[in-house]
């Protein structure tokens, strides 16, 4: 991979380097991601995000059963401190450590509707990328730092938080350096890849006295957060079962297949099956039964299974069956079953277009929500829960709950044995 190891380079190279550096590919990569999001051509102008009119769906021709529409839903925000807190306008700046895919088409361009982030630094291994990245979003080069010198970003008072969104081995260690640089820190998903890490990322965020939250985007997405809201208050009775599947196709090369850096498809895809189990049930799984697949003939996946199956047994008798796979024509979805009818979300873990359905005995009603930019709506989450000292709603004890369950279904899958959390 070409970006296999982080250079080092000095603030004095960035600065000499700066003069010269040329919006090129990268930079127009950016212009039209920003149009995506914002509607505006200047990358250094964000204009506000303009958001598609509520329009009644035609009838779905997936189910026979009859349909209601019954128009938009207002996003809820039971599930949510931000309601609770006095509104801030001010913005908080953000240092991006990891110029990546994530980075580069969602991250950055989601400061342009945010309305308490503005970007205030990049960390790249690669200075022209990065230099070319500041200029076109108008950042100043010597807010721009190589790994070697983040710790610098302690005499750097306009960054107020590090967003973590490197390969998950170096979340630990960038986010722990965060923490003594006395910044805030929001670290991208899986947590980290054991429980230990986890574990001293928290106690680094307490020894700093610093806030940490993990990228948890689904939770500051209003279609997620009804399904909560309906599960929480049992509209449709207790629930009963949940089923998920998040399978795509992930080709070499890529970080996802490397036992090092990513670990392979449950951390990184299976890890959404995971967490909406637990935030739909509301409780922690006990017990895990899991199968994986790894076809050695491959090259894909000389180290990381190509799939997982799983079921997780939660307290109330809620039983859950997943799936993973980054061998297969992409699907997100989950469906929720309860007493007195079932909710589908499909797609249900990407970054737009999640639909929501409730079936009953009458009929299924698809439900309309105000879409929002999920990117843009936790990093405001995050400025707002620092700038009123709240609690984030996905800290770190979320990020470590969800490696647990990991962990424990990789076990589950080693030995073929029924496996217990916490006992
Ligand atoms: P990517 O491979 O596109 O980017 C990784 C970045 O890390 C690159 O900038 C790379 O240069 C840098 N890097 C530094 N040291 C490296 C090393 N030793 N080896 C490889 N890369 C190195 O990955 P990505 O898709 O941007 O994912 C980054 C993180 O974001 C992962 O933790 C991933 O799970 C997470 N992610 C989250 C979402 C989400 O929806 N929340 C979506 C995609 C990725």
């Amino acid at each position: 991979m070409s970006d296999a190891k982080p250079l080092s380079f000095s603030r004095r190279d960035f600065f000499v380097a700066a003069g010269a550096a040329s919006v090129g590919g990268i930079a127009s990569h950016l212009v039209s991601k920003q149009i995506d999001y914002s509607g505006a051509a200047q990358p250094t102008a964000p204009a506000t995000q303009a958001l598609p009119a509520i329009t009644a769906p035609p009838p779905s021709a997936a189910t026979s059963a009859p349909q209601e529409d019954v128009g938009p839903v207002e996003p809820p925000n039971a599930q949510s401190p931000d309601a609770e807190v006095p509104r801030a306008t001010k913005k908080l700046g953000w240092a991006i450590v990891g110029l990546g895919k994530l980075a580069l088409e969602e991250v950055l361009p989601a400061f342009g509707v945010a309305k308490h982030a503005r970007l205030a630094a990049l960390v790249s291994g690669h200075q022209d990328k990065a230099l070319q990245v500041a200029e076109a979003y108008g950042l100043d080069p010597k807010n721009v730092y190589g790994y070697e010198m983040f710790d610098t970003i302690e005499d750097n008072p306009a960054v107020d938080i590090v967003y973590v969104i490197l390969p998950n081995s170096m979340h630990a260690e960038y986010t722990i350096r965060g923490f003594r640089a006395g910044k805030h820190v929001l670290c991208e998903k899986p947590m980290a890849p054991t429980t230990d890490e986890c574990t001293r990322m928290i106690a680094a965020a307490k020894r700093a006295g610093k806030k940490l939250m993990v990228a948890y985007r689904l939770r500051y997405e209003p279609i997620n957060q009804k399904v909560i809201e309906m599960c929480r208050s049992k509209e449709l009775g207790p629930l009963r079962t949940f089923e998920a599947s998040h399978v795509q196709v992930t080709r070499a090369p890529n970080i996802r297949l490397s036992s090092k850096l990513a670990g392979g498809p449950l951390g990184d895809i299976g890890i959404y099956c995971i967490n909406a189990a637990r935030y739909v049930a509301g409780e922690e799984p006990v017990e895990v039964t899991a199968m994986m697949h790894q076809p050695h003939d491959d090259g894909n996946f000389r180290e990381v299974p190509a799939g997982y199956a799983f079921t997780m047994r939660f307290p109330s008798g809620m039983l859950a069956h997943c799936d993973c796979h980054f061998a297969a024509a992409k699907s997100a979805r989950y469906r929720v079953h309860c007493a007195d009818g079932y909710i589908d979300v499909d797609p249900a873990f990407t970054y737009e277009g999640l639909e929501l359905r409730v079936n009953r005995e009458a009929g299924t009603t698809r439900l309309q929500v105000e879409p929002v930019n999920q990117f843009a709506a936790e990093m405001d989450h995050f400025s707002l829960a620092v700038m009123n000292d709240t609690a984030p709603l996905t800290p770190g004890e979320e990020g470590l709950a969800d490696v647990r369950v990991i962990k424990a279904i990789e076990e589950a899958a080693r030995s073929g044995r029924t496996v217990k959390i916490g006992a």
